[in-house]
């Protein structure tokens, strides 16, 4: 089994990347944000709690993520693997994470950061706000958001390095490029540990 987590600041490319790794390792792709702006589409219990915390660009309280988080993995299982994207964003979701996946024998194998320069992001954003129409796109929330990730969610780079699990890269330039580069990362990865 290989267990991924995407790491990056908003914009960074995560769901990109997420998708590509995904469909190239077989394994199964859980967004966060993704089942949230579902449930905020299809209307129900769980998008009327969270629409106006998305809206503004602050997060979702920990728990209800973490019962989410549980969810999906004991649901979507394929026995393969899975990439997280968006998730965890605070040290208590990292904590319990660990636990979550430490409990089912699953450890997270790899937290991939992808660095992308801050005037890139805030052109990606802006760029994808007139694509998809993303109500958090706008540049008011950007702002905030990128501030809710320096202060909640950047800190979890440390608590993956103490752990070694903390696997950098270059995320600027175009998705073919970013893609080789992650494809690399877990190759390498998936070599050496066939090789212990
Ligand atoms: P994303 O698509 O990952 O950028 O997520 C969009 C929004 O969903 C975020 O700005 C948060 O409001 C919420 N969200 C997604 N994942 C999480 C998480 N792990 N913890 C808290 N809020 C989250």
């Amino acid at each position: 089994m290989l267990n991924i987590v995407i790491f990056g600041s908003p914009g960074a490319g995560k769901g990109t990347q997420a998708i590509n790794i995904a469909q190239k390792y077989n394994l199964v792709h859980i967004s966060t944000g993704e089942i949230f702006r579902n449930a905020i589409k299809n209307c129900t219990e769980l998008g009327k709690q969270v629409k106006e915390i998305i809206d503004r660009g602050e997060l979702v309280p920990d728990e209800l993520v973490v019962n989410i988080i549980i969810e999906a993995i004991d649901n979507r299982n394929n026995g393969k693997g899975f990439i997280f994207d968006g998730f965890p964003r605070t040290f208590e979701q990292a904590r319990q994470f660990g636990q979550i996946m430490d409990n089912r024998h699953m450890p997270v194998n790899i937290v991939l950061h992808l660095n992308v320069d801050d005037n890139e992001i805030i052109k990606r954003l802006l760029n994808r706000a007139k694509l998809d129409g993303r109500s958090d796109d706008t540049a008011e929330i950007i702002e905030n958001r990128l501030q809710v990730y320096r202060k909640e969610t950047e800190p979890l780079l440390d608590f993956y390095k103490g752990r070694n699990k903390l696997y950098e890269m270059d995320g600027m330039g175009n998705i073919e490029e970013v893609c080789i580069r992650s494809y690399q990362i877990i190759d390498n990865y998936i070599i050496k540990k066939n090789n212990q």
